[in-house]
């Protein structure tokens, strides 16, 4: 039987846009974790392209000690591009995440009609400087993200970073029109069992730029496997809903698409856990009851 709110108890949205930004934001992080919270929701985490986001993440660890929100770091120009130093300090921080180049990606620039931006390639092979980040990404453990690279990009990335031994991979929205992975590369990555896909709502969402239908994602989810989707909404435009509501619509749409409830749980709930190495919470706990440590505590030790 179906929980009358569609969002499960202990969602995770695991891209979300607040204020403070350079562009103006729907909400900041401060009303992004109470929403959160009313929603029923564990945790968020904080995505900016221009500023490392792990400083805000662990005052708000501070402030909700029940909830856990995640920071990390975009490799756009603001952070120096591929710079090691940025990735070391984002690390130190407590990063969650490092991504590759989203709005400097060359692949970005390019599909929005401009030029230059950074990629990961030097002629045929890998940066030597990107596979540096990657091997600073496998040590700390942190989660590599894809970002806005173009989808080739993407996966000689996850080749190389699986053979450096990261760990834990997230391919950002695969579907959206401008990072279009095939359904074909999405099924090998996902066989290696380290990949998961991160399919935001705000792709198909009514005006998005190079938008796409709704149900070409639940196409990708069918044919990729509810195992590796992770459903977040990339939500933070002033002009779309809250973050928190475009998870409910987001569960309700698919459900309403023929998603089982086990499924939809583990597409909010379990696989950004997995992925985030939050614990399992039992199915009826309610997350305010989940006690996590505070990701500051475990790092300010490790401080200079
Ligand atoms: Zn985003």
């Amino acid at each position: 039987m179906n929980h009358p709110d569609p969002l499960p108890p202990g969602a995770i949205d695991t891209h979300v846009h607040s204020a403070p930004d350079v562009i103006e934001r729907k909400i900041d992080d401060l009303e992004l974790v109470a929403q959160a919270r009313a929603a029923g929701m564990r945790a968020v985490v904080l995505k900016n392209h221009h500023n490392c986001t792990c400083g805000r993440a662990g005052i708000l660890n501070r402030l909700f000690p029940d909830f856990r929100a995640f920071g990390g770091l975009v490799l756009n120009h603001a952070a120096g591009g591929f710079n090691c130093h940025a990735v070391d300090a984002a690390i130190r921080m407590g990063a969650s995440h490092v991504w590759m180049p989203t709005k400097s990606a060359a692949n970005h620039q390019t599909q929005f009609g401009g030029r230059g931006g950074l990629t990961i390639m030097n002629g045929a092979k890998l940066r030597d400087d990107v596979r540096d980040i990657l091997r600073q990404i496998a040590d700390a453990d942190v989660i590599l993200a894809t970002g806005h690279l173009a989808p080739e990009e993407s996966r000689i990335l996850i080749e190389e970073a699986l053979a450096v031994g990261v760990k834990r991979i997230s391919v950002t929205h695969p579907e959206w029109g401008v990072t279009a992975m095939p359904v074909e590369t999405q099924r090998t990555l996902a066989a290696t069992g380290a990949v998961y896909f991160e399919r935001c709502l705000v792709s198909a969402h009514p005006g998005a730029e190079r938008g796409i239908l709704f149900d070409t994602i639940v196409q990708q989810i069918r044919a990729v496997g509810v195992g590796s989707t992770i459903a977040a909404t990339d939500y933070g435009m002033p002009q779309f809903d809250t973050p928190a509501n475009g998870m409910r619509t987001y569960a309700a749409r698919l459900r309403d698409a023929g998603f089982a409830s086990e499924d939809i749980r583990l597409m909010f709930c379990e696989n950004a856990a997995r992925l985030l190495r939050l614990p399992s919470p039992p199915h009826d706990l309610a997350p305010q009851m989940v006690h996590l440590p505070s990701p500051l505590r475990r790092h300010t030790s490790q401080l200079p």
